[in-house]
Parts: structure tokens; C-alpha cells; sequence
């Protein structure tokens, strides 16, 4: 079900949430009621479903977006009491009717204090707060201000409990998959994968394993994705048949990232898609899932808020916060603000960045870096992003036109999202600016910039066979710029750093991030992680996103603002996080079915540990076969064994230690093979293998200090 548009959240009173002075960046008590909202069309200039306008990089920004944080309001249209006041009671219920409700004024019982209900507290709770008491439920409603009652998930079962089971993201950044599961319903938070390291030769993609929501997947109720990136949408194609085809929430952006794979593993059509947008508000099952706006190096960023019949659980997906967004609004600060105000019992947020102290650099300023850069330049611009960093793209088209460039788009993904975005109206391209990668002879070289691929220097991607003199349209010479606005995934370091160098020695000037500010990180810093807690102030913690390090400083920071030492919950994936109706929170002893799962060509999951295993081994030691022929009846070895080596030694060069092997080989044989035998007429050819393995094995060892692979083959004659 999906609810009309809302009214524009910025316009609910009461937002103080009185509890000033904790953090400097908190936000709040601004005016953000930005030019007609979020879902309000406005005129003129691209839109997309999220009502995004991109302005232009000299025109006005709207009044009121850029304020930062704790700054007094630049207009008082709101009707709260004097600054630093508590909300009454009273209006705060007014606030969420008006969230909730547009349509209908709801009756007056309905507004009653419900599970979630919970006074506005004036500091974070304290540690071990008594949870709210959800059994004076007897009402039937719910879902105060929601007017999506469903009578077949009133809480009749209060012995069901809430499960909280990560199956990805929590050990590792990538493949991020969470099950969110109430008695016999099951909602999922995103479906990613994760690339390979180098522990994985040979490996496409990592995907989690998801046997425990296969085996319950009459019980999945939908597909929540919080955003377009791959390591939260990848594995759809994976899992969704493994699931059932669940019904898959996504913005439009989110959709149409997620429908080119899918079209190509030929699944488009069996997928149910419900279209979201940040003003929804949903019933799925028990759940009722309220989405926010956040900010991310992608178009519509999303966090969720879980209401369930045990409380209230957050997650914020990736995010960050940025005032000055390009293409995009800021943060849902009230709504968050609110959400936090209404009680939320656990909060699960992102960690990537938790080393990182301060606040993330804004997109704004970053475009302004990019275009003095490109302004600057004296002959062809090179700039290489991530093909889903959209408003990047926005910048370098936006400068291109200000400094008479032409542009032209090279890579395959970045073409195709150029496309989506062209056709939804994410991109405000200038009038004839794009250009064909063909047609680039035309041009004088200061007439040009290309945007392009291949930041992260993987394999065949346009920048690195730009690197190598390799790429036919574009032939990297003195007095090019190349500006790496990216910064290297963690595994892509050398690479990057390879192909940097292989540009300088082609005689580009190469600028990057190290440099210079031209790209920004699209995962909160310390002060940002801050900021989402004083709002949301949970009761319970869950970091999320990142390695175990990461988590633990996580939970850290998270004591600094209030959260309970006790009330912080590190769980490894496939680990259950339960809470009953009482409102205990813990983990339980329970361990899910989890791990990695390998997709290799077409191959999903057929490639195991012990295919990794000796892939790995071949990887280090290479490998030598040994073929001998054998007279089935005596025993006997016929002729000379044969012996092939691949990665371990070069045979034409190894004379004598072929030669070595040989003998050694020969003794394990028999000279007469019917007193080996006993008389019996076949040998056991299985004891004498594995006999060759471990002897030949150690014979190279003790010759060589390796330990190749050994592979004997015994051929009956
Ligand atoms: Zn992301």
C-alpha cells in the first residue's frame, strides 16, 4: 500500500527537541521548509519522482537549504514556543497526524499514546531505561496516525518476538543483506554483493548465502532497498528467485539501476516493483516502514524506520549529511528528529567512515574545486567518477558548458546511467554538449572534456586502457589533465596507484584526491554518526556497515552521545538480535545459516572452500601432473612416467629434476608386479596415488623448498 503524497514534514511544529548544546552540528531548529518541498512540483528545470531540481551552478540556490546546523531560523513560520522549549504533548501528536494523515482527520482515539508513542524526551535515554510496555494494546490500533490498520496483524501473539538477522555487511563492507523478521513475517533490508579480494581468485561477485530465507521465503513480505549501489543492489538477480520473487520496494533511481541486471539474467518480468518515494509510509505485514532522506554519493539515499509490534528499529542505510548537496535536497532532519522524538528502540546505522573524525567536505564544494580545475586547464580534460556519482557528473557537465567544453561520455556503465538519468531527468545536460566519443578529431583539444570509467582502474575499464594505449578514441599525450575524482576503494589502492602512473608516464597531469578536494566520501564522518544518534536517540545500538573495528568504534562513539554501553549489540553476520515484547533486547545464542557465496561465470555456489582452496594453492605453487602407464594385471609401470608442470617449474630448463622425479617415481612401483601383488592381479591403485602424492610431494620439496600441487594419473594398460 502506499500513501499520497505527505505534506512537507518541515512544517510540523514542535521541533524542538530540547535537548540544545549536546552537539554543536545538531540540527533542527532551522527553517528548512525549502521552496515547496520534497513532493511538491515546482517549475521549470528537470525533475525527478523526489521533486530533485537541478539548479544551475550559477543560479540561486533555494533560500533556507544552506543553513548549517544550530543556527538560529531565518524566518519563524513555524509555531513552536520559545526556542529550547519541549513540544507538548499535544502538538507533538499534531505533528504526527499531520505526517501521517493527510486525508483523514483522525479520530480522536486513535491519537492515543501507542507502542511508539513515548513522551519527547529531553536527553538520550538512560542506560538500562525501562522499555516501553507494549501490552496495553488492546485497542487495535496499532499504528496511531497510520490509517493502515491491518486487523490480521494486531498483536494478538505477544509471544512472538522481533529478529534482527544480519547476513551481510557486518564483517566486511559490501554485500549488504539484513532480514528484519516478526513471528511468521519477513521484510529484508537490500540485496548486495560484494567484490572479491584477493583471497578469491578467480570470483566475479560475493553474494551472502540467504539458506535461511529460503527456507522461510513464504514468510518475505518485500525487498527494502535503501539505494542504487551495488553492494546493496547487486545480488538481485541472485537472490530474488532464490525468495520468491518478494515484492521489491526501490526509488525510481534505486528500480532503474536494478532492472538492467535483471533484464540480463532474463528475470525483468517477474518481479513485483512497488515504486517508493521518501514521503511514503507503508504497511507490510506488521511492519510499518517510513522512509527518510538521506544524503549518499547517489541519488536517493534512504533510511528506514521500522515500526513493529515491539517497538521501533532504524536503519539508516548509507549516508551522510550535507547542507550544500548538488542535485539532491539535504537530510530529512525533521523527520528523522521526529522519529527519534516518537521513540526509537534500536537504531542500526552505517560505520564505513567511524575512523574518520570531523565532517564529510560538501558536494557543493567540491563542484566548486572541480570547476576552478577545469577552468584552469590548458588543453583536453580527462575526469574519471563512479558511474553512479551522478551529481559529480552534473558538476564536470555544468563547468564543461561554463568553460565552452564539449563533453563526451565513455564506459559502458557510465553510458547506461547517463541514459537513466537523461530519461528520469536526474542529469541536467546543457543543450548540445554532449558529443560522440568518434567524433572527438573535431574538436580542439581545450574543447573537450571526457568523462569516464575506470576511477577504481579496474580491468578493460576506459581509463585504464586509456593508461596502456589501448583505448581507441582517446590517446592520453602531453598537456592532457587527468582528474581522478574518486578515491580508491579499499583492495584498488595499487591499482589505482599503477595507472596513475602509467598517465604521468604518457604525460598527463594527473590530479587526485590526495591532491586536492575533489571528491567527497558518501559515508558520514564521526561528527555526521554523531548527529544521527542525538536525533534518533535510540535506546539500543546496532553498528552496521563495516568491520568488526569499526563497530566497536561505533559503539563508542555512540556512549559519547548517550547510548548505554550495555544497550550496544555487535553481532557478526548470521548472528540473531531479538526483542520480545517486554522490550529486552539481546543476542541470542542462535546461529543462522551465513557466509559467503561465490559467483563465477554462470556458476553460483558451485565454487566452495575447497575450490578456493586449491585455486589458491595452484595460485602459489603451480601444479605437476603425473602420468603413468601401468599393466593392469602385473602392476607394472610401462615406460617412462610423464610429467607435466604448470606455474611450478619450466621443463625445458629442469632437465635433471625431471629426470629425478622420474626415478623416484619408478621406485614407488613394483619391478615385479605379481610379488608386489601377492599374485592378485590389480593393484590398489588408490593406496599407490595417494602414495605418489605425498612421496613425490615431499621429494620436490626437499629438492625445491615447494610444494606444488601433485597430480597423479595411473593408466591401465
Ligand atoms: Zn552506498
Amino acid at each position: 500500500m502506499n500513501q499520497p503524497n505527505q505534506p512537507n514534514d518541515s512544517q510540523q511544529p514542535g521541533q524542538n527537541s530540547g535537548h540544545q548544546g549536546r552537539n554543536q552540528n545538531r540540527p533542527g531548529n532551522q527553517n528548512r521548509n525549502r521552496s515547496g518541498g520534497p513532493n511538491k512540483p515546482r517549475s521549470g528545470g528537470p525533475r525527478n519522482n523526489q521533486g530533485n531540481r537541478f539548479s544551475s551552478p550559477a543560479g540561486p540556490k533555494p533560500s533556507g537549504r544552506q543553513q548549517p546546523p544550530g543556527r538560529p531560523p531565518e524566518r519563524g513560520n513555524r509555531s513552536s514556543g520559545p526556542k529550547g522549549a519541549r513540544p507538548s504533548m499535544s502538538s507533538l501528536m499534531q505533528s504526527v497526524a499531520k505526517g501521517l494523515t493527510p486525508d483523514s482527520k483522525p479520530a480522536g482515539g486513535q491519537m492515543a499514546a501507542g507502542p511508539t508513542s513515548q513522551p519527547p524526551a529531553s536527553t538520550l535515554p538512560s542506560a538500562g531505561a525501562p522499555a516501553p510496555d507494549f501490552d496495553n494494546r488492546d485497542s487495535g490500533m496499532l499504528y496511531p496516525g497510520s490509517q493502515f490498520q491491518s486487523k490480521s496483524h494486531e498483536v494478538k501473539d505477544r509471544q512472538s518476538k522481533l529478529r534482527i538477522i544480519p547476513l551481510g555487511g557486518l564483517e566486511e563492507i559490501g554485500m549488504n543483506c539484513m532480514a528484519i523478521e516478526y513471528g511468521q513475517d519477513i521484510v529484508i533490508v537490500d540485496v548486495g554483493w560484494m567484490f572479491p579480494d584477493e583471497t578469491m581468485p578467480g570470483v566475479d561477485y560475493v553474494i551472502p548465502d540467504v539458506t535461511y530465507l529460503e527456507k522461510k521465503k513464504q514468510n518475505i513480505r518485500g525487498v527494502l532497498i535503501t539505494h542504487g549501489h551495488l553492494d546493496h543492489i547487486g545480488s538481485a538477480p541472485y537472490l530474488l528467485p532464490k525468495l520468491g520473487f518478494p515484492k521489491v520496494y526501490a526509488t525510481q533511481f534505486a528500480r532503474a539501476l536494478m532492472e538492467g541486471p535483471l533484464e540480463e539474467h532474463n528475470l525483468l518480468n517477474r518481479v513485483q516493483w512497488q515504486t517508493v518515494k521518501y514521503s511514503d509510509i507503508l504497511q507490510i505485514g506488521p511492519f510499518r516502514v517510513e522512509f527518510f532522506h538521506v544524503n549518499h554519493n547517489i541519488p536517493e539515499g534512504m533510511g528506514l524506520a521500522i515500526t513493529t509490534p515491539v517497538g521501533t528499529v532504524v536503519h539508516t542505510g548509507d549516508y551522510k549529511f550535507d547542507e550544500t548537496p548538488v542535485g539532491d535536497e539535504p537530510a530529512e532532519f525533521e523527520k528523522i528528529e521526529r522519529i527519534g522524538r516518537e521513540g526509537v528502540l534500536l537504531a542500526m546505522c552505517d560505520s564505513t567512515n567511524v575512523e574518520r573524525p570531523g565532517h564529510t567536505v560538501s558536494e557543493a564544494e567540491i563542484g566548486r574545486n572541480l570547476d576552478e580545475l577545469i577552468g584552469k586547464a590548458r588543453g583536453r580534460i580527462i575526469l574519471s567518477t563512479f558511474s553512479t556519482l551522478i551529481p559529480r557528473m552534473q558538476e564536470a557537465l555544468w563547468s564543461a558548458a561554463k568553460n565552452n567544453r564539449k563533453v563526451t561520455i565513455v564506459g559502458r556503465s557510465m553510458l547506461k546511467n547517463v541514459e537513466i538519468c537523461q530519461r528520469l531527468g536526474y542529469l541536467e545536460i546543457p543543450k548540445d554538449i554532449l558529443v560522440d566519443s568518434r567524433n572527438l578529431k573535431r574538436y580542439r583539444d581545450d574543447e573537450l572534456l571526457v568523462i569516464c570509467t575506470g576511477s577504481q582502474a579496474n580491468e578493460m575499464s576506459a581509463l585504464v586502457r586509456m593508461s596502456t594505449g589501448e583505448h581507441r578514441q582517446v590517446v592520453i599525450k602531453q598537456g592532457d589533465t587527468v582528474i581522478l575524482s574518486s578515491s580508491p576503494i579499499p583492495g584498488n589502492e595499487r591499482s589505482v596507484e599503477l595507472m596513475m602512473d602509467n598517465l604521468f608516464r604518457l604525460g598527463a597531469d594527473v590530479m587526485y584526491s590526495k591532491m586536492l578536494d575533489i571528491h567527497t566520501s558518501g559515508h558520514a564522518y564521526q561528527e555526521e554518526l554523531k548527529q544521527m544518534l542525538t536525533m534518533l536517540k535510540p535506546t539500543h545500538f546496532m553498528p552496521v556497515h563495516g568491520e568488526y573495528r569499526k563497530r566497536v568504534l561505533h559503539g563508542r562513539l555512540a556512549n559519547e552521545v548517550g547510548v548505554s554501553p550495555h544497550n550496544v549489540h555487535l553481532l557478526d553476520n548470521g548472528r540473531v538480535l531479538e526483542v520480545n515484547h517486554k522490550g529486552e533486547v539481546g543476542m541470542t545464542k542462535e546461529k543462522v545459516v551465513s557466509g559467503l557465496v561465490f559467483v563465477d561465470g554462470l556458476g553460483v555456489g558451485d565454487v566452495g572452500q575447497v575450490v578456493m582452496r586449491d585455486r589458491k594453492h595452484m595460485a602459489e605453487d603451480g601444479m605437476c601432473v603425473i602420468i603413468a602407464m601401468v599393466d593392469r594385471r602385473s602392476g607394472k609401470l610401462q615406460g617412462n612416467p610423464d610429467i607435466i608442470s604448470r606455474g611450478f617449474i619450466y621443463l625445458r630448463e629442469s632437465g635433471k629434476l625431471i629426470q629425478e622425479m622420474r626415478d623416484e617415481v619408478r621406485k614407488k612401483f613394483p619391478k615385479d608386479g605379481s610379488k608386489a601383488n601377492h599374485g592378485k592381479p590389480h593393484a590398489d591403485f588408490a593406496t599407490l596415488k595417494a602414495k605418489l602424492r605425498d612421496d613425490i610431494g615431499d621429494f620436490l620439496y626437499q629438492k625445491t623448498q615447494r610444494r606444488p600441487m601433485v597430480l597423479p594419473v595411473i593408466l591401465e594398460v
